[in-house]
C-alpha cells in the first residue's frame, strides 16, 4: 500500500481492501519527493507532522508483523521507478492507494499505474479524502456544481448512498512515543533530513498532539462539548469554538467519514435538524466541494482563476507591501494579529483567513496567488484544494466567489468578532495597553505601532471600479 495524505490505519479503504485481497503479505510505503516539497510547496511544520505520523505507522505495522518503508526521491518523475524497484525487491503483485485529485498528483498516479501494470503488477485506487467522491455529486445534466449551496443540497441527498461504517483491520493505531528499532529510526530520520528543525518541533508539538488516537480524542471532545454551540461560536477567534482538526484531516490522520459519524452520533437526533451538527457538517461539505472543484477543473491546478474574466485583473506585485502583510506589520490590528497567529502557530482561524485574504487582494490588490503560496508555506493544515478554494473565494476569482463588491472591512470585522480585543492583545502585545474600542483603530494611540499601510475606504472603492471595468 502506497500511503500519501492518508496517514492512518483506521477507516482507510485502500489499506482495508488491500489487506482483504492480499494473498501474501502487505507492505506499507511512503515516498517523500523533493520536487513536491519545493514546488507545491510542503512546509516544514507539515513535514514535521508527517514524519511523526509515519513513525507511528511504522510502529503499528511492526506490531502486526508487517513492514513499512519510507523512500526519498528527487523528482516526481522518479516515483514510478521507485515503486517498480520496491515491487521487484519484495515480489509485489498488487499496488493499492487512495486517490488525490490535483493535477500533478493525478499525473503522478497515472504514470505509476502505467509502469507497474506494464510489468504485470495490478493497481487499484480507492477514495478516502472526500466523504462523497468526485463524480457522485452532479447536476441533473451530469455536470459538476460550481456553486456551494446546490452542491451541499445534492451532497446531503447522496450521503445516504455512501457506505458509512469505518473500516477496521488487524493493524491497530498506536500512541506516541514510538519504540522503533534504532535502524528504523535512523532510516526515517535520514529520509527526512533537512526537512524541518528544532523550531518546528518545539513550536508545534505542544499545539498538535501526534497520532490517530489523539485526533480521535479531539474529535470526540469537540462533538460532546463544543459542537452544540458551534454555530454561535465559530466566528470568534478568541474562543475555542471550532474543532482545530484541520491539520489531522489535511494529512489524513483522521478521515472525514470518522468526523461525520462522530458528529451525527453526538447529535442524538437527525443530524440535519441539529443546529450544531448541521452547521459543522456544512464545513466538511465545503471541504468536499473544493475537492470536487479541483477534480473537475484541472486549470485550477495550473494557477488559473475559475472566473475567466478576472485573468486580466492588474494585480499588484509590490514585494514590500506583501512582506508587511506576511509579517503582520500592516497597521491594521486584526490583520496583524491574524498573520502573527499564522506565523507563530501554523494555523489561523477561518474568519481571519477570509479577512486577511480579502485585505491582501482587495485593499492591497496583491495577486491572490502570492497569498495562496504564503499560506501553503506556513499552515500546518495546508491543503491545496481548500486553500485554493479559500483564496479564490476571497479574491472573487473563484467558484461561488464573494461578489467583487462585497468586501469585508477588517476594522468592522474586528469590532464584531473580537469585540473585547482579547485576540488582538494575545498576538499584538504592542497594543496591550489600549482599552476598549481603541484597540481596533490605534493609529493615534500607539507610538510603537505602524500607521495603517492603506486607506481602507479608498482602496476598496478603487478595487470595485477595477472589477467593474473588467466585467
Ligand atoms: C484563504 C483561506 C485559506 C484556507 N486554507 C486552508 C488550508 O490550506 N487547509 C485547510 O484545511 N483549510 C483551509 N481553509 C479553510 C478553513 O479556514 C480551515 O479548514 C479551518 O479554519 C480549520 O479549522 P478547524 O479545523 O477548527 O475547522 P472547523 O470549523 O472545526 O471545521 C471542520 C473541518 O471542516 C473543514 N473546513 C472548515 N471550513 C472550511 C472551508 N471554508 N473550506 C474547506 N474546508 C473547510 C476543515 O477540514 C475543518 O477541519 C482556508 C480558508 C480560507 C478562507
Amino acid at each position: 500500500m502506497w500511503f500519501r495524505n492518508d496517514l492512518r490505519v483506521t477507516d482507510n479503504p485502500a489499506l482495508y481492501h488491500g489487506l482483504k485481497s492480499c494473498t501474501g503479505d502487505l507492505i506499507g510505503c511512503y515516498i517523500l519527493c523533493e520536487q513536491y516539497i519545493a514546488e507545491h510547496p510542503i512546509n516544514a511544520r507539515q513535514l514535521w507532522f508527517i514524519q511523526q505520523h509515519l513513525q507511528l505507522l511504522q510502529q503499528a505495522f511492526r506490531n502486526s508483523g508487517r513492514t513499512f518503508t519510507v523512500i526519498r526521491v528527487k523528482r516526481a518523475s522518479d516515483i514510478p521507478a521507485a515503486l517498480r524497484k520496491l515491487s521487484k525487491q519484495e515480489s509485489i503483485g498488487k499496488l493499492v492507494f487512495n486517490a488525490e485529485y490535483p493535477l500533478n498528483e493525478l499525473r503522478r498516479d497515472r504514470a505509476t499505474v502505467a509502469l507497474l501494470e506494464s510489468e504485470g503488477i495490478s493497481c487499484k485506487r480507492y477514495h478516502d479524502r472526500p466523504l462523497v467522491p468526485p463524480g457522485m455529486v452532479t447536476t441533473a445534466q451530469g455536470t459538476p456544481y460550481k456553486v456551494y449551496t446546490p452542491f451541499a443540497r445534492a451532497w446531503r441527498n447522496q450521503i445516504n448512498n455512501v457506505a458509512l461504517t469505518c473500516y477496521q483491520t488487524d493493524i491497530q493505531p498506536v500512541p506516541p512515543p514510538v519504540q522503533l528499532e534504532k535502524s528504523q529510526q535512523a532510516q526515517i530520520n535520514k529520509v527526512f533530513k533537512g526537512c524541518w528543525g528544532s523550531r518546528e518541533k518545539e513550536s508545534m508539538a505542544p499545539l498538535w498532539p501526534v497520532g490517530e488516537l489523539a485526533a480521535d480524542a479531539r474529535l470526540t471532545s469537540f462533538c460532546q462539548k463544543n459542537m452544540g454551540a458551534y454555530q454561535q461560536q465559530r466566528d470568534f477567534p478568541a474562543a475555542a469554538g471550532t474543532s482545530a482538526l484541520s491539520p489531522y484531516l489535511a494529512i489524513g490522520v483522521l478521515s472525514p467519514k470518522q468526523c461525520f459519524i462522530a458528529a451525527r452520533d453526538a447529535s442524538g437526533v437527525n443530524w440535519q435538524d441539529d443546529e450544531g451538527a448541521a452547521c459543522w457538517i456544512g464545513e466538511l461539505i465545503w471541504r468536499d466541494f473544493y475537492m470536487h472543484i479541483i477534480a473537475a477543473f484541472p486549470a485550477l491546478s495550473r494557477h488559473k482563476p475559475m472566473q475567466h474574466y478576472t485573468e486580466g485583473f492588474a494585480w499588484r506585485t509590490d514585494q514590500n507591501d506583501f512582506t508587511r502583510w506576511c509579517k503582520g506589520q500592516t497597521g491594521i490590528p486584526i490583520i496583524d494579529a491574524a498573520m502573527r497567529q499564522l506565523n507563530q502557530t501554523g494555523w489561523m482561524h477561518n474568519r481571519l483567513r477570509m479577512v486577511s485574504a480579502m485585505f491582501l487582494t482587495k485593499n492591497l490588490r496583491i495577486d491572490w496567488r502570492w497569498g495562496e503560496r504564503y499560506f501553503m508555506e506556513q499552515l500546518i493544515d495546508a491543503d491545496f484544494c481548500s486553500n485554493n478554494g479559500g483564496w479564490q473565494w476571497s479574491a472573487s476569482t473563484g467558484t461561488d466567489a464573494a461578489p467583487y463588491f462585497r468586501i469585508m472591512n477588517p476594522q468592522t470585522q474586528s469590532e464584531r468578532f473580537d469585540p473585547t480585543g482579547h485576540f488582538i492583545r494575545r498576538f499584538v502585545p504592542e497594543l496591550e495597553h489600549l482599552e476598549g474600542k481603541k484597540i481596533h483603530k490605534p493609529a493615534d494611540n500607539a507610538s510603537e505601532y505602524p500607521q495603517p499601510m492603506v486607506d481602507l475606504k479608498a482602496s476598496r472603492a478603487e478595487t470595485i471600479e477595477m472589477f467593474k471595468a473588467l466585467k
